[in-house]
């Protein structure tokens, strides 16, 4: 499919969002693919990792969800990796907070604002905070799909129970196209017992949701955000660049064939 919104989304923290959001958008810049970045987290992560500065913004993704800048004049454009961005810091959390109070319609901000972009790309990542709070539902409801990020541990499953709620609610209410598009297993290390007993239990519950394409804990993957270069460019030898590749790869087939069935429903529907 193409114009897909996604929202790289988990509610535990440090499960790997950020790291698969910035890495699988620059494997799929390597492919040709136009994308855009949106930083919704205060931390700043998926800016810092791509290369921008968040303490040095004149205007972020705080301006745009308070409706005071464009979408136009918050892109930067062409960060190192190759795809745009929508960058974020701590300013975030003021949006938030009037968000918050804005009652009733404040879950429809991001989806107007990206309405604007929307053609321009292939594929817009929104990257979100370990939270399920108005920044996330508000990712959310201008998404097509979530993907999750996680790490095969003991309390995974129990905490994926939140986050699928919350889409099924959303998806009842302000977004009926949301649903669950895919899940990456991250820092995986099939040797461990756990993280396989987990693993086949995912399988068992989300199917062919989960990609076959396992994340790795590779050391790379952690340094290259320093330099603000995604893995591909900061070593392209090493196993999380390989990884992330074949990661593109399989989302690039899955695109392909969610678009064969859609364009098989359409035809079936003309008659
Ligand atoms: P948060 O919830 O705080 O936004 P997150 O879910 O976005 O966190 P990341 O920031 O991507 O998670 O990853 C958490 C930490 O683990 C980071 O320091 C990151 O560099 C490291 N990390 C992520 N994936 C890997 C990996 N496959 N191998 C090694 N380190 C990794
Ligand atoms: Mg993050």
């Amino acid at each position: 499919m193409a114009n897909q919104i996604y929202a790289f989304a988990n509610q535990k923290g440090g499960v790997g969002k950020t790291t698969s959001c910035i890495n699988l958008a620059a494997s799929l810049v390597l492919s040709k693919k136009r994308i855009l970045v949106c930083d919704l987290d205060p931390q700043g992560n998926a800016t810092m990792g791509s290369g921008v500065d968040k303490n040095a913004l004149d205007a972020s993704m705080n301006e745009l969800l308070q409706g005071t800048a464009k979408a136009q004049d918050v892109v930067i454009s062409q960060t190192p990796a190759g795809y745009d961005l929508i960058p974020a810091n701590s300013d975030l959390t003021e949006a938030e907070v009037v968000l918050l109070k804005k009652h009733g319609q404040q879950p429809l901000f991001l989806v107007k604002a990206l309405s604007a972009l929307k053609e321009d790309y292939d594929y817009i990542f929104l990257d979100c905070p370990p939270s399920l709070n108005m920044l996330t539902v508000n990712a959310l409801s201008a998404a097509d799909a979530v993907i999750i990020a996680m790490q095969c541990e003991y309390f995974a499953l129990e905490g994926l129970t939140d986050l699928v709620n919350t889409v099924k609610q959303l998806q009842a209410t302000l977004n009926p196209r949301l649903h669950i598009g895919a899940i990456i297993r991250t820092m995986f290390d099939g040797r461990n017992r756990l993280a396989a007993e987990v693993s086949s239990q995912l399988l068992e519950h989300f199917g062919n949701k989960v990609f076959q394409t396992v994340i790795p804990r590779n050391v790379r993957l952690a340094e290259a955000p320093s330099y603000g270069l995604p893995v591909q460019l900061y070593d392209k030898h090493s196993r999380g660049s390989a990884a992330y590749s074949a990661l593109a790869g399989e989302f690039l087939r899955k695109e392909k064939a969610a678009l064969k069935k859609e364009t098989l429903k359409r035809e079936k529907v003309k008659g």
